[in-house]
């Protein structure tokens, strides 16, 4: 029977999506990828970039390559979500389908603190963190700040990341103690869906490391001139050095598809199966909204997109073909790199009741090379 599958989106959930629906139809489906972007890149490794560890250039692949697969990748911008007639219209052609998957991810938006885009580095930004590289390796003196802009924002270990390999390049320079590193974020204490226990992990590896660790704290602007924060508590910071993780919308277009997302402006969602208020239509990775049993949401990161991908294609080939559905089980981790040839690693549960049940295992070189191994399988396994 003809299908045809739109899969919006080639990042991570739109990859996974459209690999798994390809290697398990016939030809007589179709599937197409659409994104604006020619090239994937790699989020995982970004802040390699910003120590050197890595080039920009080690970290994208070509999404062209997918056509060898039998993938129709379209290369355009989406201007039209229609799941009243199943149309997709795209700056290159319009798209009618039987199936559609939206990963379409988060838009960052740095200018929703005002001076943000002004003062601060973008730690989610490859290009802004192949220039930081250069500025770190200069900076030798004064306050560095991480600043979270609010949340919810993608990746939640990214910024403690950052902070930790950002500790880790100045004491391999030598200026660690000229240097006083900060991180301010509105969260109560790190990676809060992750549970108290695993907060209190990540604020140990902070202090242990000297790093002075700000919750509660969310940026309402940032005066370029004097170099100081100001936070919605009336407190201000000063900051010689600023490098910050922006504010997260989702996908403009998905906002502006009507009946698509709620109040929140994410897109609501089946816990399981990850389908949206419409038919055949389904939401996957960081556009999708899915409260937790401890009434938090889901975060944004990669596994999770990975994951939600591989459920959404095999339920579509189980209506096709015919076949028993699955669901997804909120299973998830993450790295968590540290620096000096080192990564933590968290896992878990995030749909256990009544709380996630995640825990953080410490810092070894065990889980530095299983990061290192994850990047090169990514690399390899979806082009
Ligand atoms: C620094 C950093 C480190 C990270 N580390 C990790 C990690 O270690 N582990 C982890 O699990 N996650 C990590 N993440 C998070 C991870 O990158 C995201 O959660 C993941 O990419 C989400 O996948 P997605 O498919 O939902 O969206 P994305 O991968 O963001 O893909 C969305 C795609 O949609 C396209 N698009 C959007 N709108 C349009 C339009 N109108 N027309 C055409 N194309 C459009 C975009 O170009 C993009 O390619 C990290 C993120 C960052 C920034």
């Amino acid at each position: 029977m003809t299908k045809d599958i739109v899969v919006l989106g080639a990042g991570v959930g739109g990859l996974v999506a459209s690999n798994k629906l390809r290697s398990k139809l016939g030809k007589d489906c179709q599937i197409f990828l659409v994104d604006r972007r020619t090239k994937y890149e790699f989020t995982p490794s970004y802040l390699w970039a910003m120590i050197g560890r890595r080039q920009p250039s080690q970290l994208m692949k070509e999404l062209g390559r997918l056509s060898r697969k039998g993938i129709s990748y379209i290369n355009a911008e989406i201007t039209k979500i229609d799941p009243q007639n199943r149309l997709v219209k795209t700056s290159a052609k319009d798209l009618k389908y039987d199936y559609l998957v939206v990963s379409l991810g988060a838009d960052l938006v740095p200018n929703a603190v005002p001076g943000f885009q002004e003062a601060a580095h973008n730690l989610y930004d490859l290009s802004s963190l192949a220039h930081l590289k250069e500025t770190l390796n200069q900076f030798s003196q004064g306050t560095l700040t991480v600043l979270i802009s609010s949340m919810p924002f993608k990746c939640p270990a990214a910024p403690y990341e950052a902070v930790l390999l950002v500790d880790y390049l100045l004491r391999q320079r030598n200026v660690r103690n000229t240097v006083n590193v900060q991180i301010y974020t509105p969260e109560p204490f790190p990676m809060p869906v992750a549970g108290s226990a695993v907060g209190d992990a990540v604020k140990e590896i902070l202090q242990r490391r000297n790093i002075d660790f700000h919750p509660r704290t969310k940026p309402v602007s940032i005066d370029t001139d004097k170099k100081r924060i100001i936070f919605e508590n009336g407190e201000e910071a000063g900051s010689d050095l600023l490098l910050g993780v922006p504010a997260h919308n989702s996908a403009t277009i998905v906002r502006e598809t009507e009946g698509l997302t709620d109040q929140s402006g994410w897109v609501p969602v089946d816990k399981g199966t990850l389908q949206t208020h419409f038919d055949d239509v389904y939401a996957i990775g960081d556009v999708a909204a899915i409260k937790l049993p401890s009434g938090m949401m889901l975060p944004k990161a990669g596994v999770f997109a990975h994951y939600e991908a591989e459920v959404v294609a095999h339920n579509i080939v189980a209506d096709i073909q015919g076949g028993t559905g699955t669901e997804f089980d909120g299973r998830g981790y993450c790295f968590l790199e540290t620096g000096h040839g080192k990564a933590a690693f968290v896992n878990g549960n995030f749909y256990a009741s009544p709380a996630p049940a995640i825990k953080l295992r410490q810092p070894s070189r065990i889980w530095h090379w299983g990061k290192i191994l994850f990047e090169k399988y990514w690399m390899w396994r979806w082009f």
